[in-house]
């Protein structure tokens, strides 16, 4: 398999290329360039996650040998990295509710299973191309992210990563799990600022031109651990081929009936491995992407209108306050037939008015296959509250999102095709909004998160992720703080002079 840009104006690249560059030089993303061919190797209800994540890999990875695709799998997905022998177990607290929990890595959230597998898909991509160079990964965090890159890169030779979080825009929780990152190649930095000032630090080192020349000298180089990464949306393809195994396997289904996913959605990367899953036939019916408050996606799929002119809220699900989704220019590249100069123009009209709106045809494909609906934070909380209340399960807010929404598309269309909804992150990595909603909300107010995390466990006899309840005994190794501006002096200092 080789991969081109959405946009059409780079060369074909080989797999490994495309997971060393990240982005297309033309701004672009890479996606297939060949005919995605059905699955029929893959054995579904009897195969392992490993097996099933061996089989999914080498379609993809052309130019990767069947050893370099093994050490990957078995390196990301083990006893070590994630705490449930299935990976992403198939949750079943009740009839007709089905959750794949894809939270049980190293941080608690979905990310790590595209990060656990990143680190190795790059070395290997490095050595093929005989960049001998050291690599940097430099990476902006509004939360989840940070965490998953530190875990997955930490003492992976060849590699340094540095994470940018903003310092008051992430959960204590959140900041916590950074701040006491063990490794020897880790860089943990708090910004001055938001979200938004951490990453445009980001961007300002890396369009450094002088800055990138010095470090060359030093022998390194920048990359970035960025969603849009094919590396990154391709781990993500397995769960939903061992989602329906899983099924299989429990006769729940029948051989080849079509099923829902029910994704709760930011950048658009999870769904969209979902729609790459289907594209290689895994029988699904419709893909329900689950937004909160900051709902561009949802009037996008109804609509066809593009608009991120609008601003952002803050809400319970922090990790879905996106505006601008970036993954979703593979999609749109993919249900155009791969028309670029479309998707070059609507690229550019996002890019200097901030909107853009496609054709009825491009729309009416994109609503054959995906359904969208929001939930506000009130009905996030309500969500949480009600499903313990009644099956004893216990959601986290962005999980929350996507069973609320699921429940509209059940109330408003007529589809009885089986559900099952993603579940991204741990309620232990959100406590603090999981303990508000499900008990009265002055009543927790004057403790910490991590004195939280005990007493949700206690209050509802659930059992807290072992790198969290590890937490509070860990020292804090990083307490670095810039501003904005000071990033790329700080950063060369820090590399610099490390390596003295
Ligand atoms: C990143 C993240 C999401 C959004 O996933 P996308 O692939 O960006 O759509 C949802 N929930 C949690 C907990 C996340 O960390």
């Amino acid at each position: 398999m080789r991969y081109y840009s959405t946009r059409g104006g780079a060369k074909t690249v080989t797999a490994s290329e495309a997971v060393l560059k990240g982005l297309a030089p033309d701004g672009g993303l890479y996606a297939p360039a060949e005919t995605i061919k059905p699955y029929s190797e893959i054995n579904l209800p009897g195969g392992s996650y490993r097996e099933i994540a061996k089989a999914i890999f080498s379609r993809f990875l052309g130019n990767y040998s069947p050893f370099e695709i093994s050490h990957t799998v078995d390196s990301a997905y083990n006893e070590a990295t994630f705490d449930h022998p299935s990976v992403t177990p198939l949750a079943q607290p009740a009839d007709q509710l089905n959750i794949l929990e894809l939270w049980h890595g190293p941080t608690s959230a979905f990310k790590d299973i595209a990060l656990q597998a990143l680190p190795h898909l790059l070395i290997a991509a490095a050595q093929k191309s005989g960049d001998d160079r050291e690599t940097v990964i430099l990476t902006a965090t509004s939360g989840d992210t940070g965490k998953s890159a530190l875990e997955g890169f930490r003492d992976v030779p060849g590699f340094k990563i540095v994470v940018y979080f903003p310092e008051k825009g992430v959960s204590e929780i959140q900041k916590l799990q950074m701040t006491t990152q063990e490794g020897k190649n880790v860089y943990v930095v708090a910004v001055r600022g938001n979200f938004d000032h951490t990453q445009s630090g980001v961007k300002q080192i890396f369009s450094d031109r002088d800055l990138t020349l010095r470090l060359e000298k030093a022998g390194y180089r920048f990359s970035s651990a960025n969603s849009i990464n094919w590396g990154r949306l391709l781990p993500q393809i397995v769960y939903y081929f061992y989602a329906y195994g899983q099924l299989l396997s429990r006769a729940e289904i029948r051989e080849g009936e079509k099923i829902n996913f029910i994704v709760p959605t930011g950048n658009f990367g999870n769904i969209l491995a979902g729609y790459y899953a289907r594209r290689m036939g895994l029988p699904v019916n419709r893909l329900i992407c689950a937004a909160n408050r900051n709902n561009v996606l949802s009037d996008f799929i109804n609509s066809g209108i593009y608009d991120k002119n609008r601003s952002l809220h803050s809400t319970l699900s922090p990790s879905m306050d996106i505006l601008v989704s970036s993954n979703l220019e593979r999609l749109l590249f993919e249900i155009t037939g791969h028309d670029s100069e479309r998707i070059a123009f609507w690229m550019k009209e996002l890019n200097e008015k901030g909107r853009y709106s496609i054709d009825r045809e491009t729309l009416r494909e994109l609503q054959d296959l995906f359904w969208s609906d929001y939930a506000d934070d009130q009905e996030t909380q309500d969500t949480i509250t009600e499903t313990f209340r009644e099956y004893n399960y216990l959601l986290d807010p962005h999980t929350a999102v996507g069973k609320n929404v699921f429940t509209k598309y059940l109330e408003r269309e007529n589809d009885r095709h089986r559900g099952v909804i993603l579940a991204t992150a741990s309620p232990y990595k959100f406590t603090g909004s999981t303990i508000r909603a499900l008990f009265e909300s002055n009543l927790y107010k004057e403790h910490s998160e991590l004195e939280l995390i005990k007493i949700l466990a206690l209050e509802t006899g659930t059992a807290v992720p072992k790198n969290l309840a590890e937490l509070e005994d860990k020292p804090v190794l990083h307490r670095q703080v810039v501003d904005p501006a000071e990033m790329p002096e700080h950063l060369q200092k820090m590399l610099i002079n490390h390596r003295e």
